[in-house]
């Protein structure tokens, strides 16, 4: 096969959450910095045919891409560190792997034949790795999962059989991995490492670079000996030392050499990154010159990475204000207990996105005290929706006001299920509560259009917007008049006018609750600009009493 684009597959081994995604992404970064150009792909060995079904608490958030995938959360690493858009061919899953295949099969595409892992699988798997972008000069391919994983093996067969098919020069193998620091023997040790790579290179991988995740930096005995044990150059062992901002480990890699190595071993031809503005962002990030307290009213905040790109946002929000943005979690199952709201010091309430009717009331209360108390209030989805109820409940009198998701026969349904409807893609949808769960809910970016003059307009100093979606329910346009009439002003629309996508409130200093999700639209070398404004806001009544202080 002659191909000039070049491929970079990553695995993880030792344990899981050694943050693959984030190392693909920085390597991604680096080539970028060196002026070529990257696309990512995920492989998640999983039987799920997307992670749009699973549970938050299990595998942490779901990231949406403009094209309306339900991807794995590392796209959006990608996406935030390189300019790689994610697509449907980034990211792809056993379920679909087997899903093609199968159907294949019962078309009769294999007729007589025995179809089986090895090669029908396998092919289909490097078919789908091929097909990410061929326009572009390196494809990152993570492959999820731990080696020693059964259900990686197919993935790994296959990474194995395409580098034989593209060869040396088009394809590299970087293995992550864990050196742990034993306190009571005060060493570093490295059988883990040899154990891994011993386990890939039973399966005919031989990684080619080592990054090793570590609290410490490696000495240079330390990297010749993991070299020995596990057949690889010394300054092919990398130093991952854990940082204390993501946006420090293309630094870090730089620093052990890691692009160097890459370009050598793929013999690329790239000039010297220019790392500028990563040095520059660390460097805000570290010394910011204010400070915001945002308190995160949702359920899943038990596990920070049902919130990852949400996290992100608010420190791009952070970086565009100079300021440290520190996240106060709050369970709404709490708030439900009546307790008084543990906000005390807080200068902005945020109600992301959610499913379920845990905790949907602790929500409301959390946005009716931001109302009533003039706090920012920043509602994402869910947190619009219920923003809506809130509405609806205390300024409109609709006592029993509500979702058609958490109560189906409400007298005032001003969140409903539009049951038929045209999707991105100019297709007709036609739903029901019975619906399948998989991949109906509206997905992907759609166009909103501002209303002039409104803190939505304003922040983006633009007239329409293309934003991304995940949700099944809708503001219903019934009710809109009845609630404009009690202060909520719709500022942001679909151009059909049949979706309400912003709403703001009047006589409040910052409240702004969208249907969409901007989080996975902000970087941090362009911060979203609802993100911005919000930690702005969030920001203006400690500056002004700091005033008061100074006179
Ligand atoms: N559960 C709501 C819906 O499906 C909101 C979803 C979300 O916040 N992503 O419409």
């Amino acid at each position: 096969m002659t191909r000039r684009q070049k491929f970079i597959f990553v695995t993880g081994g030792v344990v899981s959450s050694l943050g693959k995604g984030l190392a693909s992404a920085s390597i991604g970064a680096l080539l970028e910095s060196r002026g070529l150009t990257v696309a990512p792909a995920k492989l998640d060995p999983y039987i799920n045919v997307d992670p749009g079904t699973m549970n938050p608490f299990q595998h942490g958030e779901v990231f949406v891409t403009d094209d309306g995938t339900e991807t794995d959360l590392d796209l959006g690493h990608y996406e935030r560190f390189t300019n790689a858009v994610g697509s449907k061919k980034s990211n792809f899953t056993t379920g679909q792997v087997y899903d093609a295949v199968i159907s294949r099969e019962r078309r009769g595409g294999y007729l007589g034949g025995t179809v089986q892992v090895i090669p029908h699988i396998t092919d289909e798997i490097k078919k789908r790795i091929l097909n990410v972008d061929d326009t572009i000069d390196v494809v990152i391919v993570e492959i999820g999962g731990t080696v020693g994983d059964i259900e990686s093996l197919p993935f790994l067969e296959a990474i194995r059989q395409l580098r034989n098919d593209l060869g040396k020069e088009n394809s590299l193998f970087i293995h992550l991995t864990l050196v742990p620091f034993i306190k009571t023997a005060d060493e570093m040790k490295t059988k883990p490492t040899q154990h891994s790579v011993r386990e890939l290179r039973e399966i005919g991988i031989q990684p080619d670079i080592l990054l090793c995740r570590t609290e410490r930096l490696l000495s240079s005995d330390l990297k010749d000996k993991i070299a020995l044990f596990c057949n690889v150059d010394k300054d092919a062992v990398i130093t991952a030392k854990d940082v204390d901002t993501i946006y420090e480990v293309p630094l870090l890699y730089h620093r052990e050499g890691l692009d160097e190595k890459i370009t050598k071993l793929l013999n690329i031809w790239a000039r010297k990154p220019d790392l500028f503005k990563w040095e520059e962002i660390v460097d805000t990030i570290r010394n910011p010159k204010k400070e915001v307290d945002i308190a995160i009213v949702g359920k899943y905040v038990k596990l920070k990475d049902s919130y990852k790109s949400l996290n992100e946002a608010l420190t791009h929000g952070g970086i565009a204000n100079n300021a440290r943005v520190n996240i106060r979690y709050v369970d709404s199952e709490d708030l439900e207990k009546g307790v008084e709201p543990p906000f005390d010091g807080i200068d902005g309430i945020l109600v992301p996105g959610g499913f379920g009717d845990r905790g949907i009331e602790g929500k409301i209360r959390a946005i009716q005290y931001a109302r009533e108390k003039k706090i920012p209030f920043f509602g994402l989805c869910l947190g619009m929706q219920l923003a809506v109820v809130e509405i609806a409940r205390h300024l409109a009198g609709l006592q029993d006001a509500h979702s058609t998701e958490f109560n189906e026969g409400t007298a005032s349904p001003v969140i409903y299920l539009i049951e038929e409807w045209i999707d991105r893609e100019n297709k007709h949808q036609k739903r029901d509560r019975f619906s399948d769960k998989g991949a109906t809910m509206r997905l992907g970016a759609y166009p909103c259009k501002l209303k002039t003059g409104s803190i939505a307009h304003k922040s983006y100093n633009t007239d329409m917007v293309h934003e991304r979606h995940r949700h099944r329910y809708e503001f219903n346009m019934a009710f809109r008049k009845q609630l404009e009439a009690c202060g909520m002003v719709v500022t942001g629309i679909s151009p059909d006018e049949q979706f309400v996508e912003i709403i703001e409130l009047k006589d409040h200093p910052w409240f702004l609750a969208c249907q969409f999700h901007p989080e996975f639209k902000s970087k941090p070398f362009s911060p979203h600009a609802l993100f911005r404004e919000f930690i702005k806001a969030a920001l203006k009544p400690k500056q002004e009493k700091q005033r008061c202080r100074n006179k």
